[in-house]
């Protein structure tokens, strides 16, 4: 049996056409963006044409766009600012963040920095609005909020424009690790009340190691990486050129194909969920899916039993790839903090599928008859 891949919330295979773009600067073009002859100017006017491209897409202006390593160097970033820079001595979060979000305020809190409050979650994994309200209300301190858009494991969506606003009532921060959307749904940051997003490329068929990180022009904070003059003297660093030019040429892909790669993704994951609940009894699905959930992302419950125990490793063992949670936690045997923030259920085995334009429906089938023989 062919490798099957369904953990592109994981990462996703790099489109050809990226490559491509990419090409000539891992080649002939490859000098030093800060040097002054023309190699480096060559270089310089991809980066800053890169710039451009991704500010356009996102409708944010070119300077509220930082190119980083990724979407964790980018969230350490943001909310390390927000408490050391902009006088948020509270940090709000959910337990159901991403670790670069959870592991960045644990630290700030654990070292004085900040005090730290959890919204809750509702059943379904979606934040519970009002909590915040209070949160927000109850806080004698300048806060920071960070709520991801989009969860990497259930997929539930959060609404920036709604949170935001309560951001702005209450003289708040707003940091959104938006890993999961940007690439995968359209952006007006012109008119989204948010402070900082990140975005990471190889999560659209980008290359991986290269990431962004916006900041609302109307903030300041200090420079990240201390060194050269690079990233307008926020992140000093030889830039990752071909990296840059990647995720340009990604996001570009992405946005141009929107509306069909959305409709087939969407497609694949109604077909799973329907496939999963017509032919193995005893599941359920986390968080959202049929309501505001990411496109390309399934989590299942299949009922524990001696064989389904191991169902990662046997559906490995078949050459189809998925995970547990989180790409960062899947080889450890802790399970989710997600899914056992959500339910606990001793009883249940949890699996992500997560889909990408290069899957099929023949896929899930073949996926499908393999679980019936596992489970
Ligand atoms: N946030 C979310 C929601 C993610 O899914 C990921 C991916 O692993 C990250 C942050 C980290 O991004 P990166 O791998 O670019 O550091």
């Amino acid at each position: 049996m062919e490798r099957i891949y369904l953990d592109n919330a994981a990462t996703t295979a790099m489109d050809p056409l990226v490559l491509e773009a990419m090409m000539p600067y891992l080649t002939n073009r490859f000098g030093n963006p800060s040097s002054i002859y023309s190699y480096g100017r060559e270089s310089r006017m991809g980066i800053e044409n890169a710039r451009k491209s991704v500010a356009k897409l996102l409708h944010a202006h070119p300077a509220e766009i930082f190119f980083t390593s990724g979407g964790t160097e980018s969230s350490n970033t943001a909310i390390t600012a927000a408490v050391r820079d902009l006088g948020c001595k509270h940090i709000i979060s959910s337990k159901i963040e991403h670790h670069a979000t959870l592991h960045t305020i644990d630290y700030l809190h654990r070292n004085g920095e900040a005090s730290l409050s959890y919204v809750q979650v509702l059943e379904n994994g979606h934040i519970d609005l009002n909590d915040l309200e209070l949160l927000l209300q109850k806080s004698s301190e300048k806060c920071l909020v960070t709520l991801m858009h989009a969860n990497n494991e259930i997929g539930n969506i959060t609404n920036l424009h709604i949170i935001g606003t309560l951001c702005k009532k209450y003289d708040a921060i707003f940091h959104s690790d938006t890993v999961q959307t940007v690439g995968h749904f359209p952006f007006d940051l012109r008119n989204t009340p948010v402070d900082f997003i990140t975005g990471s490329s190889h999560k659209f068929h980008g290359p991986k190691g290269v990431g962004i990180l916006y900041i609302n022009e109307n903030i300041k904070i200090k420079p990240f990486i201390n060194g050269g003059s690079q990233e307008r003297n926020m992140r000093a660093g030889t830039e990752n050129l071909y990296g840059i030019i990647g995720f340009a040429k990604a996001l570009e892909i992405a946005s141009e194909n929107h509306e069909s790669d959305m409709k087939v993704i969407q497609g694949l994951k109604n077909y799973m969920k329907e496939s999963i609940e017509k032919n193995i009894d005893g599941t359920s699905f986390n968080g959202d899916p049929t309501g505001s959930s990411l496109y390309a992302v399934l989590s299942v419950n299949f009922q524990k039993t001696d064989k389904s125990e191991m169902l990662l490793f046997n559906l490995d063992i078949n050459n189809i790839c998925a995970s547990g949670g989180s790409a960062c936690t899947s080889g450890a045997d802790q399970g989710s903090h997600v899914i056992r923030a959500l339910n606990n259920d001793p009883t249940k085995v949890t699996v992500r599928f997560s889909f990408s334009k290069y899957n099929t429906t023949s896929e899930i089938d073949q996926v499908i008859e393999k679980l019936k023989e596992i489970i």
